[in-house]
């Protein structure tokens, strides 16, 4: 029997098992993936309050050294300059998603999560003393909670049976990382909407492409060519596309955050369109406030200057208390 099983290590679950885990909390993650690759670079980077959380852990620098510092916050596609925020991160980093979870995952395996990757969760039953969770090798855990930190198609809220309310798509974009030889960096805009090109780790580029309707089906480098003519009047010469996908300003968010011994967190508790580049952080920041309390108490993790102090042990009394 384990206190907390998370169903998906992703951002958000891998953020809440290091909390779990630095309260002492036992805790298993299950994760679909089988060796933690993104199929795409997804979020670009965190933001200043998530650098902050991740300061109070003490690891904040392990990311802020493999990015870039960047001393403004988007706004409404404008670039508001934050360098007089009162905090020790006044600055968003420039980190693609893959290496945020590479690093979010190495401090998991030091504070010693059991991961069972390849394996999924496919439904679970719960009962007044704990949560039997069905994984698909045939085998199930047991465990105190459930958190369902499994994306936007959340299992684990559907098996739930919590209502995922909100507004359909209206927009549609595709995204795709390939080489361009001579690449139109930046940002153009034309009847459909914003269009960009942009560097990509390896000397690839992202394209982010607005769609004219709302396509369906899973995009392909002739769909991805035809796309590039209709902007820039020819396909760039594009070639070796390692992701190609589509994304849309779908906003929706679930309509309990708990029920019973389930609990929902990032993606899975809310998804919005990517622009404003907060899922990933707002995820981050779900696993820490679902685990931390802010209590003015002596704590040997580092804090924000300016900040109140969060004692990871306070999880401990949090979660064994409602038990
Ligand atoms: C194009 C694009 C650009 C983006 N840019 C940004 C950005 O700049 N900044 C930002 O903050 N965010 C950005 N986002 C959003 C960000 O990628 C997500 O908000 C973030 O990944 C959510 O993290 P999560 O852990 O909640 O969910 P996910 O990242 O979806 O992770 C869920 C995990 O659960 C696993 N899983 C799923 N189902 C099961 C199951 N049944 N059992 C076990 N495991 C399961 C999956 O394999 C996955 O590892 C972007 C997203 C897109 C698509």
């Amino acid at each position: 029997m384990h206190e907390v099983v998370i169903a998906g290590g992703g951002p958000t679950g891998l953020m809440l098992a290091a909390e779990l885990a630095l309260a002492g909390v036992d805790t298993v993650i299950v994760e679909r993936r089988t060796d933690g690759a993104l199929d795409g670079s997804r979020a670009g980077g965190l933001l200043s309050r998530t650098l902050e959380v991740l300061d109070m852990r003490g690891v904040a620098e392990r990311f802020v050294r493999e990015g870039t510092t960047h001393p403004v916050q988007g706004f409404a596609t404008m670039m508001l300059p934050i360098a007089d925020f009162p905090t020790r991160h006044n600055h968003i980093l420039g980190l693609w998603q893959g290496h945020i979870e590479r690093i979010l995952g190495q401090w998991v395996r030091e504070l010693g999560v059991p991961v069972l990757a390849g394996r999924e969760v496919r439904g679970f039953a719960q009962d007044h003393d704990g949560v039997d969770v069905a994984l698909s090798d045939g085998t199930a855990l047991r465990a105190a909670y459930l958190v369902g930190c499994d994306g936007g198609r959340s299992t684990v809220r559907r098996a739930a049976g919590i209502a995922f309310e909100g507004v359909d798509a209206t927009t549609s974009w595709l995204i795709a990382e390939a080489r361009i030889d001579e690449p139109p960096l930046g940002v153009r805009w034309d009847e459909a909407g914003m269009h960009a090109i942009g560097p990509a780790d390896g000397g690839a580029n992202r394209i982010v492409l607005t769609e004219r309707g709302l396509p369906s089906g899973t995009p392909d480098i002739g769909v991805l060519r035809e796309a590039l003519a209709g902007v820039y009047g020819s396909d760039l010469g594009v070639r070796e596309a390692t992701w190609i996908s589509r994304f849309t300003d779908m906003t929706r968010q679930a309509a309990e955050y708990r029920r019973g011994r389930v609990l929902l967190a990032g993606d899975a508790a809310h998804v919005h369109p990517p622009h404003g580049g907060q899922g990933l952080n707002t995820g981050v920041q779900d696993a820490v406030n679902l685990c931390a309390a802010p209590r003015p108490r002596r704590c040997s993790t580092p804090t924000t200057r300016n900040g109140t102090r969060w004692a990871p042990a306070c999880c401990t009394t949090r979660w064994r208390r409602s038990r």
